[in-house]
């Protein structure tokens, strides 16, 4: 214990008001914290020697106790589309992804929240080798600095999304942490509740705890199936939980929020992409004030699953749509660089073969 406690802290683990106090518990005007903080979050401040408005003493004090930021970035990867993908690396070695997205005015960012997944849902590269560990709330906001120090002088970060690497709400305290400071002006990212959405794979006691803390952030729950059979094969956890559960919860978070629930719906060819699946979830969505995402799948290599025919999208699309359920098909983004859940970092970590990339 005591080791770990003399290893140095990445500066954005404490929020502002703890940097005051530090600053003046060390004999130093408080505004030195909007320095050191103005370095780290907009000058890209990655060693505390750069930082020449702070004087010296403080700096080698700084030093013996901190280091600026918690990550780096390990890898990236520009896609034809424009869609570019970071490896974050943390102190301790171990690496999550994050993607940055543009279109029109919008800057999306997608955020992991933990080290591998224990999900397990059968299509997805990001649980193949179960979960490591939580990410750290600064260890989140990081990635959206990473994210915005990409983009182009002038340019901000629009959106973010939690739908990287992890189950969102198994991390629920630090992601609230990370999610509240970046829609704080104080640290300079200001962005608004309404523009940030969190993906489960719906866990309904922590849906309920969202909730009940009273945030506007927008909900996506995955639901992948609309029957209790298929979504115990695709969604494992679904055996211990069951559709009426994460149903019940995402209602509850509705009535209280009063934000739409959107469900994502990976198709998955032959699986649960045919006219009976769509029919049997518009069954189950019609009565809801819900939308459904329906995102053709992205090939992962190793994994028996295939993208579904352009026609079976549109078919599956039209039935719900057809049935009064308001319906979007997500756009791949950055299929050249695997820009899907956990892939990237399992090429990168030589899991795959450089070779398979192009099955994507
Ligand atoms: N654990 C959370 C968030 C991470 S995944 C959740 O389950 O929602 C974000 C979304 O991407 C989920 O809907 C997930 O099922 C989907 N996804 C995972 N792998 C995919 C792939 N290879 N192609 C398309 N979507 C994928």
């Amino acid at each position: 214990m005591a080791d770990r406690e003399l290893e140095p802290r990445p500066v954005l683990s404490i929020p502002p008001v703890e940097w005051r106090e530090w600053m003046r518990e060390h004999g130093h005007p408080a505004y030195r914290a909007e320095q050191l903080l103005e370095w780290v979050v907009h000058r890209r401040g990655t060693s505390f020697a750069e930082m020449d408005n702070i004087p010296l003493v403080l700096r080698r004090l700084l030093e013996t106790w901190w280091v600026p930021l918690a990550t780096r970035v390990a890898a990236r990867d520009l896609a034809p589309d424009g869609t570019l993908k970071l490896v974050i690396e943390c102190l301790d070695g171990r690496r999550v992804e994050c993607v940055l997205m543009a279109e029109e005015s919008r800057r999306t960012v997608c955020v992991s929240t933990q080290v591998g997944c224990g999900m397990g849902c059968v299509f997805c590269a990001s649980g193949l080798n179960g979960v490591e560990r939580n990410l750290a709330a600064h260890e989140i906001l990081e990635q959206v600095l990473h994210a915005r120090n990409a983009l182009p002088a002038g340019e901000t970060i629009t959106h973010v999304v939690v739908m990287g690497m992890g189950e969102s709400l198994a991390n629920l305290d630090n992601l609230i942490v990370a999610l509240d400071r970046l829609c704080s002006a104080e640290e300079g990212f200001g962005i608004s509740q309404r523009r940030i959405t969190i993906s489960t794979v719906g866990l309904p006691e922590k849906i309920l705890k969202l909730a009940a803390l009273d945030r506007r952030y927008h909900l996506a729950v995955s639901l992948h199936a609309p029957t209790e059979a298929l979504r115990d094969q695709l969604v494992p956890v679904n055996h211990k939980i069951g559709l009426t559960a994460v149903l019940e919860a995402a209602d509850a978070y509705f009535a209280q929020t009063g934000r739409q629930v959107t469900y994502e719906y990976v198709l998955l060819k032959g699986v649960n992409d045919r006219a009976g699946d769509a029919r049997a979830l518009a069954d189950l969505l019609t009565a809801r004030q819900a939308h459904v995402n329906l995102i053709p799948y992205n090939p992962v290599a190793g994994l028996p699953y295939d993208r579904p025919d352009p026609e079976s999208v549109t078919r599956f699309r039209e039935i719900l749509r057809h049935s009064g359920v308001s319906v979007t098909v997500r756009k791949t983004k950055g299929r050249s660089i695997d820009a899907a859940c956990g892939q990237l970092r399992r090429r990168t970590a030589g899991v795959l073969d450089p070779s398979l990339e192009s099955r994507s």
